[in-house]
């Protein structure tokens, strides 16, 4: 379970990025963070695996402080698919998927077996893209090999920041279905943002909506939100009646 208490961030120049947050996450489950540009979606993910540092608050997993964690150690359990894709340009689809569990000292050999069958999981067939370089891929592609590269060191916690972004509709619904699917077969627990409410209705078991100046306005089940939206703000966004 990852646990948020009271957490907020306020960057070096003033800008509160998140206020007062408190989430829960049970083991398992699929919560989505959504709402308008600049809300403190990233960064509240980033809190998680501690690539930013919280200024209050505390964030647990699993009982344990992320903040006096062992860094390398916390990110060796969290999968991290971050906004932008972020492949490296110059290593060809198998060697990006297998950086991860090369870095944990796993061997070469296995390492490789490993991400053929991760693209093959993520419906990228192996003997066509392994050998390409991410700019031989199409958006939706990338995508998937961003989640194949998170999922390749077998982490309990996923943190997926706007995964399926930067894709036409179509492409972008058959990801999500083929998400979901993984997600309820591998049973991770898995944080994702979007700005997309109907992606956050459509996958998320909870659903955390995101005010401007990092505020949570309502946390609930896709079912609470469309149909006790928390204040006027929610409601809009929900694209419901208050
Ligand atoms: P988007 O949907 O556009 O990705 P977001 O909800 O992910 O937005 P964040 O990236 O979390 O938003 O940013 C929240 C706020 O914090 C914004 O006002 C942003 O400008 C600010 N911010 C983010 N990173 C920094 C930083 N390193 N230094 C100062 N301000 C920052
Ligand atoms: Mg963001």
């Amino acid at each position: 379970m990852i646990r948020l208490s009271g957490v907020g961030k306020r960057f070096d120049d003033d800008t509160v990025a998140v206020q007062d947050l408190d989430l829960e996450v049970l083991a398992g489950e699929m919560v989505v963070l959504v709402g308008p540009s600049g809300c403190g979606k990233s960064t509240t993910l980033k809190m998680i695996n501690r690539l930013v540092e919280p200024t209050t608050g505390t964030i647990e997993i699993d009982g344990q402080d992320v903040t006096t964690a062992d860094p390398v150690k916390l990110r060796r359990g969290i999968g991290y698919v971050i906004q932008q894709i972020g492949l490296f340009p110059h290593q060809r689809i198998v060697t990006n998927v297998m950086t991860v569990p090369l870095l944990y000292g796993e061997s070469k050999a296995h390492a490789r077996a490993r991400a053929v069958e991760l693209l093959e999981l993520v419906g990228l067939d192996p003997e066509r893209y392994a050998d390409r370089f991410p700019h031989q891929l199409s958006g939706g592609q990338r995508q998937r090999v961003g989640v194949a590269r998170a999922l390749a060191a077998d982490p309990p916690v996923l943190l997926m920041d706007e995964p399926f972004g930067a894709v036409d509709p179509i492409v972008r619904v058959r990801l999500q279905e083929e998400f979901l699917r993984l997600q309820r077969e591998l049973g991770k627990t898995v944080v994702m943002v979007t700005h997309d409410i109907d992606e956050a209705v459509k996958m998320g078991d909870r659903v955390a909506v995101f005010a401007e100046g990092g505020r949570l306005a309502q946390y609930g089940t896709p079912a609470e939100l469309l149909g006790e939206p928390a204040d006027e703000f929610v409601a809009d966004f929900v694209g419901s009646e208050k």
